[in-house]
């Protein structure tokens, strides 16, 4: 250090001059004296030079900043639209290798929330929102009830079919008739005949809840009772809801979870198309419990999107709906003038994607990202930066360019809750289907009635790549595999605990901060070459692991 050591290579030149009169102590002072403007690009400068070309996330990087915080302090909260909010800002894409009820479910345990997909028949994707709804309760308000006419075969038969068996029995088998008993699994499990009447195997010392119960003062009921149901009755004992035990144990063990905040039940999410048809899938999934509806078109500013999301709007104002997907101010400036609580920004991006290629269209999408959602902002409209991400450093820069949530299908496609089995590929590792639902694969399934392989998708029409009449497909995205990523349960943690970390290293202790510093100028960015791209990768070593965590 030229400081420390006096007679070093800068003895006698101007700078050791300089440093002699200084005392290092000064560093600050000289920092704000001299350097009226901070190191790094504001995020203007670094976007909207024209010189640069349009950047995507490896253009950049983000310089750090100050560390006052633990890494584990970072909040991670953001707005999916304008009324529902998530804690993990992780979204799973509607696609038929993507997202089922198994994926939707698990993300939103983890905080996170997985759009199911529409390559599938209307009732299927009902069924799907509906598991999600099911999945986590606080009072069970409208509970599956047996009449004292069930017999044991057919309690069974409902138990196969929902995936629970408790069961309370009424009078006429109807909420709001008076309570006579309950059914669970261990009482018709190894029942002999199953044409017996449920009455003569069902409990009858029951302990309930007077109505009126708060959600609290029931779970301390159940608790205390050690039964794994609590049944909730008023003065006349007529059944009025039910309390699981097992939805205390999910509550306890998913903290984060995405839950709509009175019911306590998961917060789903499905994806529809613009077509006259997708108002009666609509209709079904509205009935299923859905909260969010995203409208899946490649190019959403369309005039059949803003007449959806008008009627969407008008005909069920209880729904949120994520329109898109865009990639310019004027793209959105339509959809938010028609009425959408969020906007889904990328076109080409996506890492099954050819449509760049074919169709010449698209924006690469950091500076998609930067244009849509600082335009948004204005509106109170959160967006989702959806495609191209392929580790934690793009979500993190997806964020940082305005996004509220980022969504991913690739790096989602490979974890167990994805659709479709593991198999060996010919280079002998251990992969999952993956493809583009604009690929000649999943748009040939639809128009023929297949489906991807182990998916429930099948023919009802994904019309976003293709339009009535076509006689030729044009793909817009191909067909491969992904590498095993284990369950979303590890794999989505790792991706929160890296966020925190960078947010940490960025000095931001939220999203909110972060995106407040970005915008105020206070996070600074730097191009990146080619060069600083290579040297940015592992390099120079003649083999490595690349182990992400354990
Ligand atoms: P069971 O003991 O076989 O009924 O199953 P568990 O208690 O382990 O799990 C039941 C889960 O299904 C809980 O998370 C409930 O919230 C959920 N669930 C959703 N709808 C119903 C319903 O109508 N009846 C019951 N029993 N559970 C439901
Ligand atoms: P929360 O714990 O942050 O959800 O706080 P609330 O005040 O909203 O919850 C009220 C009560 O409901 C608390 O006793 C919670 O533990 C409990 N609770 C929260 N989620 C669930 C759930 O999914 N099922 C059940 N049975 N109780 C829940
Ligand atoms: P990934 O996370 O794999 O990079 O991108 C997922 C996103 O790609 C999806 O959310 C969707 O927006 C987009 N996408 C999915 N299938 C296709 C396709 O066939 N063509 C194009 N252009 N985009 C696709």
């Amino acid at each position: 250090m030229p400081i420390a050591n006096g007679d070093g290579a800068l003895a006698g030149t101007p700078l050791r001059r300089e440093i002699e009169n200084l005392d290092y102590r000064d560093a600050l002072k000289v920092l704000e004296a001299e350097y009226p403007s901070k190191d790094g690009l504001d995020i203007h400068t670094l976007l909207d030079s024209k010189e640069n070309g349009a950047l995507t996330y490896n253009d950049f990087l983000i310089l750090p900043g100050y560390i006052g915080f633990a890494a584990a302090e970072v909040t991670l909260d953001s707005p999916v639209t304008k009324r529902i909010s998530l804690k993990t800002p992780l979204l799973s894409s509607p696609m038929d290798t993507v997202t089922e009820e198994n994926m939707a479910i698990h993300l939103a345990l983890l905080g996170g929330l997985g759009v199911i997909h529409h390559n599938c028949s209307a009732d299927e994707q009902a069924d799907m929102v509906r598991k999600v709804k099911r999945y986590e309760n606080g009072f069970i308000s409208d509970p599956i009830v047996l009449s004292a006419k069930t017999t044991v075969g057919e309690a069974k038969e409902l138990k196969e079919k929902w995936g629970f068996g408790g069961f309370p029995v009424t009078e006429t088998g109807e909420l709001k008739s008076k309570l006579i008993g309950i059914i669970t699994t261990r009482d018709i499990q190894f029942h002999p005949r199953p044409d017996d009447l449920v009455t003569e195997v069902m409990s009858t010392d029951l302990i309930t809840a007077p109505a009126g119960t708060t959600l609290a003062e029931a779970n301390a009921v159940l608790r205390e009772s050690r039964k794994g149901k609590l049944p909730i009755v008023d003065n006349e004992g007529n059944l009025v809801s039910l309390l699981s035990r097992s939805d205390l144990l999910k509550n306890l063990n998913y903290p984060l979870a995405s839950k709509m905040p009175h019911s306590k039940q998961l917060i789903s999410a499905a994806a529809i198309g613009t077509r006259p048809d997708d108002k009666n899938r609509l209709q079904k999934l509205v009935d299923a419990g859905l909260d969010i509806v995203v409208l899946d078109s490649s190019q959403g500013n369309s005039l059949y999107q803003i007449e959806m999301v008008k009627y969407i709007k008008e005909t069920y104002p209880q729904i949120d709906v994520i329109a898109g997907n865009v990639v310019t101010r004027e793209q959105a400036a339509s959809l938010i003038a028609a009425g959408a609580d969020g906007l889904r920004i990328g076109m080409g991006s996506g890492s099954a994607c050819i449509t760049q290629e074919v169709m010449a269209v698209g924006r690469p999408q950091a500076a998609a990202v930067f244009a849509v959602s600082s335009f948004a902002a204005r509106f109170g409209v959160p967006c989702i930066a959806d495609g191209g991400i392929q580790n934690v450093g793009h979500i993190v820069k997806g964020l940082a360019m305005g996004a509220s949530t980022v969504m991913m299908g690739g790096l989602l496609a490979g974890t167990t809750e994805s659709p479709g089995n593991y198999f060996v590929s010919r280079e002998g590792k251990l992969v999952k289907a993956y493809r583009g639902m604009g690929s000649i694969d999943a748009m040939e399934d639809k128009k023929a009635g297949g489906g991807a392989k182990d998916s429930k998708a099948s023919n009802a029409g994904t019309a976003r790549y293709f339009s009535e009449g076509d006689r030729l497909l044009v793909a817009q995205g191909v067909s491969g595999s992904v590498l095993d990523r284990g369950s979303v349960t590890k794999f989505v943690p790792y991706l929160l605990a890296g966020l925190q970390h960078s947010l940490q290293d960025i000095g931001s202790k939220s999203l909110v901060e972060l995106r407040e510093d970005v915008v105020s100028g206070k996070v600074r960015f730097e191009l990146r070459t080619v060069s600083a791209q290579a040297e940015g990768n592992v390099h120079g070593l003649d083999s490595f692991d690349k182990k992400l965590y354990s």
